[in-house]
């Protein structure tokens, strides 16, 4: 009954973990959820208020297709400012989220035939984005010993005359990885030589901890096939509002916004009004919040890595850790990931994301978007609990 196209989606297991913890809450349960994909702050008080006021002055109705322009203009003087990135308002779409964005990307220039290439660990959204186009995801392995950096043997093996997309994902879901320069332009140089598009997904940009964040498409002078991706969602607590955008090649801005416009019509005309005021308005609540998941991230880092047998790397970004729990696999019940995550949730109520959803079964991702109350309470229960497993 239902097409191809449907069989070729799998759900997101973010989402469904998400899920379960709302389930176990109206039980009643004391659950500590880390498996969200978003800040616990609140949206700040200046974007709400501008969301409000949009309502108020009439801004309740369709826009263009691709976003007003004076939203694109703002975030034309975002990429400037935070980016030194430079556009022209043909080569800005708006999207309602940066998944949006990247969803349409695909459809824009993706089909059977085609291969893109993902780098695993992966977010669990870019293989469906691909193989729901026709085309193959390709995995490349990465060295979690180097910020999920590329392995760049495979990447050469795996690179070829049929590859027609190569997604970078720095910092990364679920790796919290950040990469060098070098590695990055490595990669762009490869994607030139076959010609490949190059998808730079930069919805953590803000969040890096060790370094400013460098744009992909700042290393090279050509950047005709280079997509640059971000979202208002994690950088201003405001992942409910549905707003992020494309940056590149105007003939694909026009593409990706046809679609749209025959799908989703326009983004949320009240949310495009409070984007201006999140990316031209006051920066402090960034800094602030940067520096509170810092602090969180060395917490969380420095935690894992006192449990016997878990190895954790410190990421430069986002706000996930990825440790590798392998030494508590094998005998028993607990086989892989997907067992470990759920054993965390049934025996201490603690909701993760098994690293299995992310092509890495070794890992389980912990997102510390979370009061420190809970991250405190949530290490000493992950801790008693592999206690009890040795
Ligand atoms: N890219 C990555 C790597 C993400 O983790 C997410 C959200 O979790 C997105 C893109 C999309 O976010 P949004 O659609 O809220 O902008």
């Amino acid at each position: 009954m239902l097409s191809d196209r449907i069989g070729r989606i799998t759900p997101s297991a973010t989402l469904a973990m998400t899920e379960k913890a709302a389930d176990l809450r109206t039980a009643g349960v004391d659950v500590i959820n880390l498996s969200v994909g978003e800040p616990d702050f609140p949206t700040p008080e200046n974007i709400r208020l501008a969301g409000k006021e949009a309502i108020d002055n009439g801004d309740t109705r369709y826009t263009p297709g691709g976003g007003t322009l004076n939203l694109k203009k703002a975030v034309i003087e975002k990429l400037s400012r935070d980016n030194n990135l430079h556009f022209d308002v043909s080569e800005i779409l708006i999207s309602s989220g940066g998944k949006h964005s990247l969803y349409n990307a695909c459809q824009a220039l993706f089909q059977s035939g085609d291969e893109v290439i993902i780098f695993s660990p992966y977010w669990v959204s870019f293989p469906d984005f691909v193989s729901v186009t026709g085309a193959k995801p390709v995995f490349v392995k990465t060295d979690s010993s180097l910020q999920y950096e590329p392995v760049m043997d495979d990447l050469k093996e795996k690179i070829t005359s049929r590859t027609k997309g190569i997604i970078i994902n720095s910092p990364s879901n679920p790796t919290g990885g950040v990469w060098s320069n070098k590695a990055v332009l490595e990669v762009l140089k490869l994607a030139e030589e076959v010609d490949a598009w190059v998808f730079s997904d930069e919805c953590y940009e803000q969040l890096t901890y060790d370094r400013p964040y460098i744009s992909t498409a700042t290393l090279v002078k050509n950047t005709e096939k280079v997509l640059t991706f971000q979202s208002c969602s994690k950088t201003y607590a405001m992942t409910g509002w549905r707003i992020g955008y494309t940056a590149g090649n105007d003939r694909v801005i026009k593409a990706m916004g046809k679609l749209q416009s025959q799908s989703t019509s326009c983004p949320n005309s009240i949310s495009q009004v409070a984007a201006i005021e999140a990316l031209t308005g006051d920066q402090s609540n960034v800094t602030f919040m940067r520096s509170i998941f810092k602090k969180r991230r060395d917490y969380i880092v420095g935690r894992l890595n006192k449990i016997e047998g878990v190895k954790c790397s410190t990421p430069g970004g986002a706000f996930y850790v990825f440790p590798d729990f392998s030494a508590y696999f094998g005998g028993g019940n607990i086989k892989g990931s997907d067992d470990l995550s759920l054993y965390f949730l049934e025996q201490k109520a603690v909701v993760t994301v098994a690293g299995n959803a992310f092509g890495s079964d070794n890992n389980i991702r912990f997102s510390y978007a979370a009061s420190e109350n809970d991250l405190y309470k949530a290490m000493d229960l992950v801790e008693e609990s592999l206690k009890e497993l040795l």
